[in-house]
């Protein structure tokens, strides 16, 4: 079987970061990280890679940062099997669901990894990543990639990437997926579980680059008050707001706090229900402080992590849906990101 190709994207992160003079963890050259890897030149693969002029730590990635991305694995789409971005951990979660979004019709993986402690470090997580993702990246079966779809790599798990949140600062395993099971694990042998992954039946990459930055979150606790939400609301040109909610997906029964939401969508003002917590979805309707969320037109994110229904609302305000379209849309599962 022909080698895989594979193109290692390289944006920063603390993977290939050094401790400045004054102790500050700082982005650096690429060329640099791969000499703590020789490995990688022997590798059975054949590997090419592509540096960002100016790594970043990634709580400096934007839209434009991932729009950035997705040219990149675009223009070398037909050269390469598959792709792995070495990104930052803090917002890797965010990354992987726009990808996902911005990438339709994928038939090649694209695999983001980083590292808890850098690679020149004795005890860094980075090396076993790296190697890890592109191993994944590379497997083949019948000449064609087996895994074909955004995935986060970290310690030893591989994750959808629209599923994920970091969710540890301190652990080598640093990712979750709560709401949907890895798609690999890897120990001493590799095991892909082939029937949760995802398959596009076309093969031709379509992608999106147009997303809407006009958009809120709002995260409820105890004690908010309408004028808040209104203060947010009033925001010029806002498109969308996505409210945290508790539990099942219920709020306040505050009448001026449920005004306040119903004066939004009255305003074409999308409003996205998702939970604060980390397992399970919301249910509008169970409880009598969901109810009315319903009754105005909140729209169930179901079970999506806060990264992907803030990227897929940024994807679809970007392509211009709106209304009962933006609402079905949103309830469906466009790449595997909720369970319906
Ligand atoms: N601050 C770093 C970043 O996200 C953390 C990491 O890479 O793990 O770029």
């Amino acid at each position: 079987m022909a080698q895989s190709n594979i193109l290692i994207i390289y944006t920063g992160g603390t993977i290939g970061m050094i401790k400045s003079e004054s102790g500050v963890l700082l982005p650096f050259n690429f060329e640099n990280l791969l000499n703590y890897i020789p490995l990688l030149k022997n590798f059975p693969a054949n590997i090419h890679s592509y540096s960002f002029d100016t790594p970043i730590d990634s709580s400096d990635a934007n839209p434009d940062f991932w729009v950035k991305l997705v040219k990149i694995i675009s223009e070398n789409y037909d050269n390469y099997d598959g792709f792995v971005i070495l990104h930052g951990s803090d917002t890797m979660a965010f990354t992987a669901s726009a990808l996902s979004f911005m990438l339709e019709n994928l038939t090649k993986p694209v695999i983001l990894t980083g590292s808890q402690l850098p690679i020149g470090l004795l005890r860094t997580d980075g090396r076993e990543n790296i190697i890890a993702a592109i191993e994944l990246a590379a497997l083949k079966k019948n000449e064609k990639p087996i895994i074909s779809e955004v995935c986060i790599y970290f310690e030893n798990s591989l994750y959808r990437g629209c599923r994920t949140n970091k969710y540890s600062a301190e652990n080598f395993d640093a990712f979750i997926s709560p709401n949907y099971p890895k798609l690999a694990s890897v120990g001493i042998d590799i095991t892909v579980y082939e029937d949760r992954l995802m398959h596009s039946n076309l093969d031709f990459l379509i992608t999106h680059t147009e997303l809407c930055k006009e958009i809120a979150i709002i995260k409820f606790f105890p004690g908010i008050q309408s004028k808040t939400i209104d203060a947010i609301i009033n925001i010029p040109n806002l498109k969308g707001i996505i409210i945290e909610t508790y539990g099942s997906g219920n709020a306040p029964t505050d009448p001026e706090i449920i005004a306040s939401l119903k004066h939004a969508i009255d305003n074409n003002i999308i409003v996205l229900n998702i939970t604060q917590c980390t397992v399970g979805k919301v249910n509008q309707g169970k409880y009598l402080t969901s109810t009315q969320l319903k009754e105005i037109g909140v729209i169930s994110g179901s079970d999506m992590t806060t990264e992907a229904a803030l990227t897929k609302l940024m994807y679809l305000l970007g392509k211009k849906f709106s209304g009962s379209e933006l609402s079905k849309l949103l309830s469906l599962s466009l790449r595997g990101e909720l369970t319906p």
